[in-house]
């Protein structure tokens, strides 16, 4: 049984997954990134503790997907936007030193697609992508049960790749980054941007509500919907050109609205992707719901130290 740990910026989530990828218990605790990286680690300690005593299980190793950045390979902390303080930790460390078992970290969008790709939608894919769609866009890309690593074991950022220079202003620096296109806050952005002074949605304005506005028939959000799906398509359409993968597999928040995009994200992948063979490319939803971080962390432990979870990675 393995102990899953997810570290969100919000939420730390912790649970334990069977080899099946099932979750047979969970918990979950505020980050608090403020009260300190040791008060998180307590709180860690006592949810898997917790969790593993309700399942009646013994913890045999232990899984975590972080927000980024994070150093797979050291297990340390980079510098991430959500917890400043905690750059240079290692609870990869702190935990193998606690529980006596081995320990690996990965990015959490890596840790999701390594979970969909051994017990989700990305099943039996050689070549796939995870693309999850809500605060941001994340993204893992896995080849042969192997996650990819650029230079010095890296994480691509495809959510930063530029799809309008003349776009918004990202977080990252540059300008019409697909994710400050194409994430929820950008959508939201275009609507308050958009919308007349007096527009009576203006108060609660999210990506979800927009979502459902568009299926009740508001104007706005219609054509929000549709700009939505022109930016997901392109950036998509992007990752088929250069990678030309046997599936891609979108999750995030925002994907539960896929029904509202996915016919126009399909139009703009077949006006694009001229070269390559775009309709062998399976776009599919993610299957493993609201624990595919969770899951996802599990089936990180197995990718690094279980023979039967894919080749090791490093
Ligand atoms: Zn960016």
């Amino acid at each position: 049984m393995i102990g899953a740990v997810d570290i969100g910026g919000t939420k730390i989530a912790v649970g334990m997954i069977d080899e099946a990828g099932k979750v047979r218990a969970r918990l979950q605790y505020p980050t608090d990134a403020d009260r300190g990286y040791g008060h998180a680690l307590a709180n860690i300690r006592g949810m898997l503790e917790t969790t593993a005593h309700s399942a009646g299980v013994e913890v045999s190793g232990i899984g975590i997907g972080s927000t980024g950045p994070v150093d797979p390979l050291t297990g340390e902390f980079g510098n991430v936007n959500f917890f400043p303080k905690w750059k240079g930790e290692n609870p990869v460390r702190d935990l193998a030193g606690l529980f006596r078992v081995n320990v690996a970290m990965e990015n959490d969008a890596d840790a999701a697609a390594l979970g969909e790709a051994a017990w989700g939608a990305g099943k039996n894919k050689k070549r796939l992508i995870y693309v999850t769609v809500g605060t941001g866009i994340g993204t893992g890309f896995i080849v042969d049960g192997n996650l990819y690593r650029g230079v010095e074991h890296s994480h691509p950022e495809m959510g930063h790749h530029v799809v309008d220079p003349s776009g918004p202003q990202c977080d990252c620096g540059c300008h019409g980054c697909w994710e400050s296109l194409a994430a929820g806050p950008g959508m939201t952005a275009w609507v308050r941007k958009q919308a007349p002074e007096d527009y009576p949605y203006r108060p609660d304005l999210s990506a979800k509500r927009i979502c459902e506005l568009a299926a009740e028939g508001d104007e706005l959000a219609r054509r929000a919907v549709e700009r939505e799906a022109y930016y997901l398509g392109l950036g998509l359409a992007n990752l088929i050109t250069m990678f030309t993968p046997d599936a891609i597999v979108l999750g995030g928040s925002l994907m539960k609205s896929a029904h509202l995009f996915l016919d126009g994200i399909r139009e703009i992948i077949r006006q694009s992707c001229r070269l390559v063979p775009f309709d062998k490319t399976e776009l599919t939803l993610a299957s493993l719901g609201e624990d595919a971080n969770l899951i996802g962390a599990a089936r990180v432990w197995h990718h690094r130290f279980s023979r039967r979870g894919g080749q090791r990675a490093c």
